[in-house]
């Protein structure tokens, strides 16, 4: 626990992005790779310099090396080789020479002297057309960035962190960074860049880490171990707090462990409304480590399992016989409930396949979701073919992102039934009755619904690009959060005529977008006519006593006057009525 501090009380408010309390020293991550500040040594420092080096180059080894385990961990499949690389580029004996001359003969301070040896490198690099050398470059970047970090961390710092647990504060955290922080010790972060919606915000809220994003930028000048408290409820991150302060937090954080442990208690519950509409609630997940969760959540499968996040660090999708074991993992822990495996949904936010000649403009716009997949047919097999091998296991679904129209989703099940037919030959077992399911997730396809459903078994509507694409505003942008409006009128008319034309060919909707745990829209949505909702594991039993507190008939009233109203605002209000009437001390 943090001392009350002297210094005044400072709160920064921004974005909630991850509920939850967090109580503990700042620690600060530099902005990038960009140059740190320059001085001159004096003679009889060079050694200790020297020695400061050698210190971060040792830490940034051993954590790459940790990062190694824990990603063959996660992944069930140790993917190694970028972390070797990384590794080996730290022992290459010409690159510390340079860095030990410039300390040595330029008497420069140790981060500088590894910064300008490193820039100048990356320079050189870049200069020379080789795709295989643009995809060092981005290895040699980070590696670098790690070391340079790593001189930030002095030992008196370490010895007034006994347990070294604190709150991260950056410019911006990465997916990747997010899924290889030491958890154990992270207790929230702060970031300036960031919203709700991005890939970041949902890996947070499924670790349950309390998460404020898209603060002031002055925040970032804050400096180590200031006290602080993450209040991820209402976005904000509170500097030197008073002991009033801390007071109220702690009292706040019990009453909600409070509330958390009595819905905890109802798990296992159905999930039927009080007039018997039975609603599937499943989890979403992004790694294997969080089964666990989904079992404790009393989720009735998983609704959304995020393959993309196989491709860790940048690293290849992992092959067929590897993927086929983590799916196989998952599809027995999961059985009898069912996993619906996303195919890989690489880009916009998240990880690249492969890293681009050319930086794309509009990256949410560009090669991502089933556009990778459909232009890398080894690879779409590779995933194809694991899916059906898992589904031998359990009761597995595979489900297609970012379809846009019919041609991609009957393109994607052509290449299915292929690698059926290879499986039939070769004698290997599958579910040949596999469900196949659509992300509704692009305009043009919620539009278009009525063509799909003849095709799949299921929709599930992926309302966090979903609202993106219909209102045109960048999900992971602070500047245009303002304007991310789950419930304007051209979502909610999207989400109706979806789950009508999939009712009109007797299929069912999810939807396994964040909209899907928002409970001041579950109202809306059950009267909608969705028939299941996938949401992080944490929030799952929450979500869970909601759908059990309302009537079905009144959702459906809701629905039917929110399809009327002429803007979000008025849409929200009705549902939130309903919630506030039913449920109003489970709303944040
Ligand atoms: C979505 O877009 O709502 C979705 C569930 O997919 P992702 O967040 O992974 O893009
Ligand atoms: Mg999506």
């Amino acid at each position: 626990m943090v001392k009350p501090a002297i210094l005044p009380e400072i709160t920064y408010t921004g974005i909630p992005a991850s509920s939850g309390i967090a109580v503990g020293p700042i620690h600060v991550i530099a902005r990038g790779f960009s140059a740190p500040d320059i001085y001159e040594i004096s003679e009889a420092n060079i050694g200790d310099e020297q020695g400061r080096f050698q210190a971060a180059v040792e830490l940034t080894k051993k954590q790459l090396t940790d990062l190694q385990l824990r990603l063959a961990s996660l992944s069930g499949n140790a993917e190694s080789e970028i972390f070797e690389a990384h590794v080996m580029l730290l022992e290459d004996k010409n690159l510390l020479n340079r860095v030990a001359e410039a300390i040595g003969q330029r008497q420069q301070n140790a981060e500088y002297a590894f910064y300008a040896v490193m820039q100048n490198f990356l320079e050189a690099m870049r200069r020379i057309p080789d795709p295989y050398l643009r995809e060092r470059t981005a290895d040699i970047e980070d590696v670098s960035q790690r070391v340079l970090r790593n001189f930030l961390v002095d030992e008196d710092t370490e010895h007034e962190e006994p347990d070294g647990k604190h709150i991260l504060l950056a410019y911006d955290i990465s997916p990747s960074d997010t899924a290889s922080m030491n958890r154990r010790h992270l207790l929230g972060f702060a970031t300036e860049q960031g919203s709700v919606n991005s890939h970041t915000a949902i890996l947070a809220r499924s670790f349950g880490i309390p998460a404020v994003v898209g603060l002031d930028a002055s925040v970032i000048q804050v400096t180590a171990l200031t006290p602080a408290v993450i209040d991820g409820y209402a976005g904000k991150l509170v500097l030197n707090p008073t002991e009033e302060t801390l007071l109220k937090y702690v009292s706040l954080a019990a009453e909600k462990e409070k509330q958390r442990s009595e819905l905890d208690a109802k798990r296992d519950e159905a999930t039927n409304t009080t007039d018997g509409r039975a609603l599937t609630l499943s989890a979403n997940i992004e790694f294997i480590e969080e089964l666990h969760q989904v079992r404790r959540s009393g989720a009735r499968g998983v609704g959304l399992y995020r393959t993309e996040f196989l491709l860790l660090n940048g690293s290849e999708m992992p092959d067929e016989t590897a993927q086929a074991e983590v799916y196989t993992k998952v599809a027995k822990e999961i059985s009898p409930n069912i996993v619906i495996v996303r195919t890989l949904d690489a880009g916009g936010d998240k990880l690249p396949i492969e890293p681009l000649t050319e930086p794309e403009p509009n990256p949410f716009l560009g090669w991502r979701g089933i556009r990778v997949s459909l232009s890398r047919p080894a690879m779409f097999r590779d995933q194809l073919r694991a899916i059906l091998r898992a589904s031998a296991f359990g009761k597995v679904a595979v489900m297609f992102p970012l379809i846009s129209g019919l041609s991609e989703l009957l393109q994607a099940r052509e290449i299915l039934n292929r690698c059926m037919d290879e499986l039939e030959k070769e004698g290997i077992d599958f579910d040949a009755k596999i469900a196949v399911g659509a992300m509704i997730e692009v305009p043009s396809a919620a539009v278009c619904a009525d063509l799909l459903a003849p095709h799949v078994d299921f929709f599930s509507i992926g309302t966090n690009d979903l609202i993106q694409y219909t209102v045109a505003v960048d999900r992971v942008n602070p500047h245009v959060a303002n304007l991310y409006k789950p419930t304007h009128p051209a979502v909610i008319r999207l989400i109706k005529h979806t789950v009508d034309s999939g009712a009109a060919h007797g299929i069912w909707t999810g939807v396994c977008g964040e909209m899907a745990g928002d409970i001041r829209l579950t109202p809306l949505l059950i009267g909608l006519g969705v028939e299941e909702l996938s949401v992080s594991p944490k929030i799952l039993p929450k979500v869970g006593q909601v759908i059990r507190s309302l009537s079905y008939a009144q959702c459906t009233v809701t629905a039917e006057e929110a399809i009327k109203q002429t803007n979000s605002q008025s849409i929200l209000k009705l549902t939130l009525a309903v919630a506030k009437e039913h449920y109003p001390d489970l709303l944040d």
